[in-house]
């Protein structure tokens, strides 16, 4: 960054985006709220899913447990039900740790203490403290990033982290009193303006006329990033087995990716014989760094296989969190 240069343009784009958005926000059910508790949940229900599925499941948590107390003095297997078709069901985890954290000690209300809960990171500690508190603690991700280096055509390796502190630093300079509006403002226009696939929708940004990647047409060479490295691919075979009304399924380890969720019989290689084949289909889901493909089988079985945990539909969909990876195939409990 130029530094001076820079620091002047951002000081110029604080109230450019924070009038943009006290017209143009989007009503969502987590907006408005200055109580932690809730500001947490919906960060990290939002770390890795989409707004919109997000929507449909944030209100029916906060039912289900309103405070930390409520979280922390749950059971985990009713916290993870709840927080079934979410995915990364260790955040879940991590969300009940740091309720039981908040219930013995109160919400902490500095960057350490924040930032010390269980799952919470440099980004979710700054839109934390910024929008409960009104402090001035960037939160910095790719979308933020994103919607910077346009503004200050920077040529700035956002993978880096070194970067990352660099704009977090210089946010930090600019921020003004409003510090959670201008926090989710941030946010906001990375979402639906500012947007990371295809062409931003400059026409609609309150910074059209200072940003400097739209100046020169270049809005898409930004940001920079590093080279991604490429998923791993696994095959699955993944049978479902049906006898009567009942289908198996087994716990996932208590370790790794999924843990201690409930599957379908799943094999690497070729499944050994379970009985007639009635329905067939592929899928995909994709992870972090992992992408699973899946061919899944509708089976009913020959016998009530022992090795395996045999329940109705009604009880899977009471107490058996099964992950969203085989949402394509758990459509068979139904048939
Ligand atoms: S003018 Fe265009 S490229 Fe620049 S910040 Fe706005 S939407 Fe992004």
């Amino acid at each position: 960054m130029e530094e001076d240069k820079s620091l002047k343009l951002l000081q110029r784009a604080v109230p450019l985006l924070l009038e943009w958005y006290g017209v143009s926000k989007r009503t969502l059910p987590w907006r408005g709220t200055k109580d932690p508790y809730r500001i947490l949940v919906s960060e990290i229900m939002l770390q890795q899913t989409r707004v919109e599925t997000v929507k449909g499941y944030y209100l029916t948590f906060l039912e289900k447990f309103p405070t930390a107390e409520a979280l922390a003095a749950a059971d985990e297997a009713d916290v993870l039900k709840a927080w079934e078709g979410l995915g990364y069901y260790s955040r879940a985890r991590n969300l009940q740790k740091a309720a039981k954290t908040i219930a013995k000690a109160g919400f902490p209300r500095d960057f350490q203490g924040v930032r010390a809960l269980s799952g919470v990171g440099d980004y979710t500690a700054g839109a934390i403290l910024s929008i409960a508190y009104d402090l001035p603690c960037p939160a910095v991700d790719g979308n933020v990033l994103r919607i910077l280096t346009r503004l200050l055509e920077s040529e700035e390796n956002i993978d880096d982290e070194r970067s990352r502190k660099k704009f977090r630093e210089a946010l930090r300079e600019v921020y003004p009193a409003q510090a959670g509006d201008f926090c989710q403002a941030l946010m906001e226009l990375g979402a639906i303006v500012c947007v990371p696939n295809g062409l931003p929708l400059c026409g609609e940004c309150p910074w059209r006329e200072i940003c400097r990647a739209h100046q020169s047409g270049r809005e898409l060479d930004f940001p920079v990033r590093s080279e991604k490295k490429k998923r791993r691919v696994v095959a699955l075979n993944v049978c479902v087995l049906r006898k009567g009304n009942k289908f198996a399924l087994k716990k996932r380890e208590e370790k790794g990716l999924l843990a201690g969720l409930y599957e379908f019989p799943v094999f690497e290689g070729s499944p050994p014989d379970f009985g007639r084949v009635l329905k067939e289909k592929r899928a995909k889901h994709v992870f972090t760094h992992l992408e699973w493909h899946m061919t899944g089988q509708l089976i009913e079985a020959n016998e009530y296989f022992p090795q395996y945990i045999w329940a109705t539909k009604e009880e899977i969909e009471r107490g058996y969190a099964i992950p969203n990876a085989f949402k394509a195939f758990t459509e068979w409990l139904r048939t």
